[in-house]
């Protein structure tokens, strides 16, 4: 049996997701799409799919079973809402929401029907390098992980649209995510520094460093720079009691010619993630086909928000700024939650202050 899914936006991801689900993916149909700007939504609409005008009529439509919310962040509020008020499977693109306090209310809706229905397309955490970390992590043997070293390389970003806010609200969330993921973690408090500012990125803020203090007392800085040129470039190294792990580096392509050998960099997200977005799907169709949801939740949506809101405070203060989550629901538990946790952090948030 097929899942039948509606697409909310076809715009650039949108449609890349709709390719992904039509000839990558099996076990799902496309059968509906919407979008704000009709005539695009028309224009790539998979044969036999209904353009809905509005995504709440798609979202009620009798044949979506399951839905996928690629549209810009601020109308994903209403359209997780509407999704949760009938009881459909929901993927949606990140940022879940745009604010801390949309997360609240999209996670007590959530709540309260009861089961995990949303599921946030934080999707480093299917790409295969990042798993095998993780599970050396897990394994325990190199001890506890005590700095996580992240790089998060642009070759450019589009002129005009990509403000200076968004290497901290937009592009910091993967670097969030993962760290609390990899290090099974929260963020307690986030600083952050500005270098020398890159000539290519003109008035740009570009780029910054991030640093990332956990409730563990573990630390992770993040290089974020959206205008180096040469591609897009994601790092990883943990440094732990006993020993580094780290993701390997992934060439494009390795090419010999007669400048010798070297190696291609990947040209951008969808060239280096695109396994970790397929098998994003096919966990996703499966826990949606079950009337559920899996992976990167509700609750990791809501962390990656107050993550990047304390970022734009601490750009602006130079100080470390705290991130104060609500208790985590029962709905969300995590071997996170275990009594002594955040203790550590508490200490050394009020010795910071
Ligand atoms: P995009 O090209 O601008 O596409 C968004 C589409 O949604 C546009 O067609 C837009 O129409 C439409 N839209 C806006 N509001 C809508 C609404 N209320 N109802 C229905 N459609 C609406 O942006 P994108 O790059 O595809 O990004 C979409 C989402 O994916 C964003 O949240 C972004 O952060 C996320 N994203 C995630 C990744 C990742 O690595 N996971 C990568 C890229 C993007 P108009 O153009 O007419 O406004």
């Amino acid at each position: 049996m097929s899942l039948n899914v509606g697409v909310i936006g076809t715009g650039m991801i949108g449609q890349d997701h709709i390719r992904r689900l039509t000839k990558v993916l099996s076990g799902v149909n496309v059968v509906a799409v919407n979008d704000i700007d009709a005539a695009r939504a028309a224009l790539v609409a998979p044969d036999g799919a209904t353009v809905f005008d509005t995504a709440r009529e798609l979202i009620r439509a009798e044949t979506v079973e399951a839905v996928v919310v690629c549209s810009w962040g601020p109308a994903h509020e209403e359209q997780l809402l509407e999704c949760i008020a009938v009881g459909k499977p929901v993927f949606c693109e990140k940022p879940l929401v745009t604010t801390a306090a949309a997360a609240r209310r999209v996670m007590d809706a959530e709540v309260a029907f009861g089961r995990r229905l949303v599921q946030v397309g934080f999707m480093r955490r299917f790409d295969a390098d990042y798993r095998r970390l993780k599970a050396t992590l897990d394994d325990g043997a190199l001890g506890a992980p005590l700095m996580f070293h992240s790089t998060h390389r642009n070759a450019s970003v589009p002129e005009g649209l990509y403000t200076s806010e968004m290497p901290l609200n937009d592009t910091l969330v993967h670097d969030a995510d993962i760290s609390r993921w990899l290090l099974d973690d929260e963020v307690a408090g986030v600083e952050v520094r500005v270098p020398r500012r890159s000539s290519r990125g003109k008035e740009l803020r570009d780029p910054v460093v991030v640093l990332l203090h956990m409730a563990s007392g573990a630390l992770v800085d993040v290089e974020i720079s959206v205008n180096i040129a040469y591609g897009y470039d994601i790092r990883g190294e943990v440094s732990c009691e006993a020993g580094t792990v780290s993701l390997p580096l992934r060439p494009a392509s390795i090419i010999r010619d007669i400048h010798g050998v070297r190696q291609a960099v990947p040209i951008d997200w969808r060239e280096r993630f695109i396994e970790a977005y397929d098998q994003e799907f096919r966990e996703w169709i499966v826990a949606a086909g079950q009337g559920t949801a899996t992976g990167p939740s509700t609750w990791d949506g809501y962390a990656a928000t107050l993550v990047a809101d304390a970022a734009l405070r601490a750009v602006e203060s130079g100080a470390l700024e705290k991130v104060d989550m609500v208790t985590r629901p029962a709905l969300y538990a995590s071997k996170n939650d275990r009594p002594d946790h955040g203790q550590f952090s508490q200490q050394r948030m009020k010795s910071a202050s």
